[in-house]
């Protein structure tokens, strides 16, 4: 647990939340300022900052939460589509620190926003790039 972290605060139940599922790993709660009705996150136990500081295994059960999860939600709400969404850093939007993956359910017709205007590469510079990053992955 961190100090002064809310999710650790909630997970702990210092403060209050609308818990969805609970496992050893995992708390999953409503979101207090919800983008739709039904969105959700996705809170691991332990604290991690954000994606960097995972674990693998976590990073791995995270996902089969969020299917879990995205699931029940679809069949409650028979939305037209569900985002998974997962912010990284202050400039991706990230507003607490402590990891946490978004389910928000999407309607065809809804005013959720996240687009974005697609660029372009120059000749060359989407493989060069490709090779770049690849060249980092270990
Ligand atoms: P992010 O901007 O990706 O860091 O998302 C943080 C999310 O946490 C926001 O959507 C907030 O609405 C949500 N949030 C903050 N405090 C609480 C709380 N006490 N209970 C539930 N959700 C919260
Ligand atoms: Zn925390």
């Amino acid at each position: 647990m961190q100090n002064d972290c809310i999710f650790c605060k909630i997970i702990a139940g210092e403060i209050p939340s609308a818990t969805i599922y609970e496992d050893e790993d995992f708390k999953v709660i409503m979101d207090i300022s919800p983008a739709a009705k039904g969105h959700a996150i996705i809170l691991p136990k332990r604290h991690f900052a954000d994606l960097y500081e995972l674990d693998e295994i976590t990073s791995l059960k995270a996902l089969a939460v969020a299917r879990k999860v995205a699931t029940a939600i679809k069949a409650e709400f028979r939305c037209d589509g569900l985002n998974l969404l997962q912010n990284n850093g202050e400039a991706a939007g990230q507003t607490v620190f402590h990891f946490h993956i978004h389910l928000i359910p999407r309607y065809r017709k809804d005013q959720v926003k996240m687009s974005w205007i697609q660029g372009e590469y120059k000749e060359g510079e989407m493989a060069s790039i490709a090779q770049a990053i690849s060249k980092r992955i270990i």
